[in-house]
């Protein structure tokens, strides 16, 4: 049984993520959704709200699990049987930290194998900070995220008006 987690911050989740998510159901017997309960990154959501948007957004999946996490991530592998990790890869960019945290994470426990995923290139540009950007002008995020998260972020911002555009 191949349990794999796909570890981030997701606030909000984007369809760079999901795409990521069902991609790795295609190569996991079993993926965990770790989101990551980290209070020094002052996320806009909170780690709740983060875990019910992925939820709503991935109830066609089935093998899925969405959990909060916060401290090691090699712990929450450990505590929840999986062996390996996934996550996505950008750009170059991403590449020097991903690496150094994979390495880190194979230092800390040798026993959790990083894979990494090459983004869709369709979505290589799109991150949950320009999704909050965009809509903190008011922008139209939908090309960005799913409805459901789309309507939660203008609620956040109070932009009620936006929230209900497409009612
Ligand atoms: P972090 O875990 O660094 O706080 P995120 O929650 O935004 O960042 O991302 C979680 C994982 O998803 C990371 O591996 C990140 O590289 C990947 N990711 C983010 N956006 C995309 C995207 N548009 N396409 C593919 N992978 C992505």
């Amino acid at each position: 049984m191949k349990r794999v987690i796909y570890p981030g911050s997701f606030d909000p989740v984007t369809f760079g993520h999901l795409d990521i998510i069902e991609r790795s159901l295609n190569i996991a017997d079993e993926l965990i959704v770790g989101v990551l309960n980290n209070s020094a990154k002052h996320p806009l959501f909170s780690v709740d709200e983060r875990v019910a948007m992925i939820e709503e957004a991935t109830r066609q999946f089935s093998h899925i699990k969405v959990e909060a996490f916060d401290g090691l991530l090699v712990d929450f592998a450990v505590k929840t049987g999986a062996n390996a990790v996934v996550r996505g890869l950008r750009a170059i960019t991403d590449f020097e930290y991903e690496l150094q945290m994979s390495q880190t994470n194979a230092v800390l426990n040798p026993n959790i194998e990083t894979v990494f995923l090459t983004s869709k290139l369709q979505y290589a540009y799109l991150s949950s900070s320009i999704v909050k950007e965009v809509a903190l002008v008011k922008g139209d995020i939908s090309k960005f995220v799913p409805e459901n998260v789309r309507k939660r972020v203008f609620e956040k911002f109070n932009l009620k008006e936006r929230a209900d555009e497409q009612d």
